[in-house]
């Protein structure tokens, strides 16, 4: 596991590496923001992008999203992945919020977590990037990184990472440290072919194979 003095080396460098690292997600209200991140589940951010610029173009509120036919919806965002069930849920999310906060997304993490299709990860998002709130949202690249460097063990659920993470950070240091984790994840230690010959903490990370 990693110790204190290699975490911040490694957090230290990671904001020299990635100075402006933040979030890559296009959106101009909390709720756009809100789904675009349930449009993100296993896909891109660039992919989501390119659907979100005609989405909210055209149902650029919760108004207008609960309104939606379901087949023009699947016409705009069928290029991302699980774009069928994507688009019941932002269909159903939109009207939720229409009919029981007046088109609004809260802004507390209970009220966040009771809307269908919103679990932990996303509502953690919302409140970190809208709502000024110190949370770790733990998605695939900043799980990923945790336990191949070793801030966590291998065998550690999402909600370890989280709560390793907000211990060993101070609060206002959460939402950058999200993001350069996930800049380090997905460009530097990728999934599938991780840069571990020219990386800088390859002396300290714990990956074994
Ligand atoms: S050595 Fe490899 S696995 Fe470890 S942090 Fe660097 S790129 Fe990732």
């Amino acid at each position: 596991m990693l110790n204190n003095k290699d975490f911040n080396y490694f957090i230290d460098s990671l904001n020299k590496m990635y100075p402006d690292a933040d979030c890559e997600l296009n959106y101009n209200s909390v709720f756009q923001l809100l789904i675009a991140v349930v449009l993100s589940a296993q896909t891109t951010d660039i992919q989501v992008n390119k659907v979100t610029n005609n989405l909210f173009k055209k149902y650029p509120d919760a108004f207008a999203l609960a309104n939606a036919s379901y087949s023009d919806v699947i016409s705009i965002i069928h290029s991302i992945g699980l774009y069928n069930a994507k688009a019941k849920n932002i269909i159903n999310l939109s009207k939720y919020l229409k009919d029981n906060y007046n088109g609004e997304v809260p802004s507390t993490f209970e009220e966040l977590t009771s809307l269908p299709g919103v679990g932990r990860k996303t509502a953690n998002v919302v409140l970190m990037m809208e709502f000024n709130t110190p949370r770790m949202p733990v998605d695939t690249h900043v799980e990923r990184v945790s336990k191949r460097i070793g801030i966590v063990d291998k065998n550690s659920t999402t909600l370890d990472v989280e709560n390793e993470l907000v211990k060993r950070l101070d609060p206002k240091d959460l939402r950058k440290v999200h993001h350069l984790l996930i800049h380090f994840g997905r460009y530097f230690c990728k999934s599938k072919s991780p840069n571990c010959i020219e990386c800088p903490f390859k002396s300290i990370c714990n990956k074994e194979d």
